[in-house]
């Protein structure tokens, strides 16, 4: 059985050998960031990314003709992806199964990004074990009108709650406005188990402090709250993986980042994928060390 996530990759591959058409095609219109930059990033941040990433389902955010253009959410084959882009079978509720994706390696993340891929979401279990959740996810969504200090303080709110439950957590930047919390968990547990924890967590801490949190999606509710989306947690659920860049403006990516190093940061958006080097360089530094691993269970109830 594999425990999650893998161990990182020394090297990235060399030459991928995947060759992207239209690489001055301009994907970020504010910022100006072409196909073929995203396809470097892509391609420098993969061994980075491949860890998280690696054997998992995968949703993608396409935008062929870039993020101000029409985008759609793919979970399945539509053709063209190449030998790199594998499928994985997964039942539906009806009893038939659906071919899901999955890749492994760097050719396969730049297959998707040939075919006018941004975001790259993933399942919280690995394709060779889809029934049993290797991570839980706190997505934490402020109101408009919160400050990313609100965000950060919530954050560190659910890593506290979490520690005494006995669960180690990890932080990391949407690339959007909000962060996530991530729990990795040895698979063993079932999606009904995980979505329950993650349902009662989530309502315990809105039941202790109504006024900045809620866990129920409305948003009527929501005014001035942050919304703790734990809903990422039942089968079928995707989150944005690690290091993927998002479909919006300035071309920011997801960014894992460590309990200290969140107070100098500045939004959740505070990376974009021309950043790669100082990504690279945080990730060597070893700021980011263990980012991620821990081999832990839910506890009972
Ligand atoms: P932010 O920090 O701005 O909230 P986020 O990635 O957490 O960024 P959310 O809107 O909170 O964004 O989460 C939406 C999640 O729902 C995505 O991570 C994605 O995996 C999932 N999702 C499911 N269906 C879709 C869809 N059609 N389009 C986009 N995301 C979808
Ligand atoms: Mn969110
Ligand atoms: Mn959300």
């Amino acid at each position: 059985r594999d425990v999650t996530p893998e161990k990182p990759a020394a090297l990235p591959d060399a030459e991928p050998d995947v060759e992207i058409s239209n690489r001055d095609r301009v994907i970020f219109p504010d910022s100006g960031q072409t196909k073929g930059d995203l396809a470097d990033y892509y391609a420098e941040i993969a061994p980075l990314m491949l860890p998280f990433a690696a054997k998992r389902p995968v949703s993608l955010v396409r935008c062929p003709q870039g993020r101000a253009k029409k985008c759609f959410f793919q979970k399945h084959d539509s053709g063209g992806f190449g030998d790199a882009v594998h499928h994985v079978p997964i039942t539906e509720k009806d009893g038939g199964a659906e071919d899901y994706l999955y890749i492994e390696d760097v050719r396969g993340i730049l297959q998707c990004v040939q075919m006018g891929t941004i975001e790259f979401h993933g399942w919280g279990s690995r394709s060779t074990d889809v029934e049993l959740p290797d991570r839980m996810i706190f997505d934490l969504d402020p109101d408009e009108g919160l400050d990313f200090a609100d965000v950060v303080r919530g954050a560190r709110d659910i890593k506290d709650r979490l520690a005494d439950l006995g669960l180690t957590s990890f932080a990391m930047l949407s690339g959007g406005k909000g962060m996530h919390v991530v729990v990795p968990l040895t698979p063993g547990h079932s999606w009904d188990t995980h979505k329950d924890f993650a349902r009662r967590f989530a309502e315990a801490l809105s039941q202790a402090e109504p006024e900045r949190y809620v866990a129920t999606m409305s948003k009527a509710k929501r005014k001035g709250k942050i919304f703790i989306d734990w809903l990422r947690n039942q089968r079928g659920a995707t989150a944005i993986l690690p290091y993927s860049a998002r479909s919006r403006s300035g071309a920011p990516v997801a960014v894992p980042i460590s309990w200290d190093e969140i107070k100098e940061v500045g939004g959740a958006n505070a990376f974009s994928i021309d950043d790669v080097a100082a990504l690279q360089e945080r990730a060597q530094s070893g700021a980011l060390a263990g980012w991620g691993y821990a081999e832990q269970e839910l506890p009972d109830a």
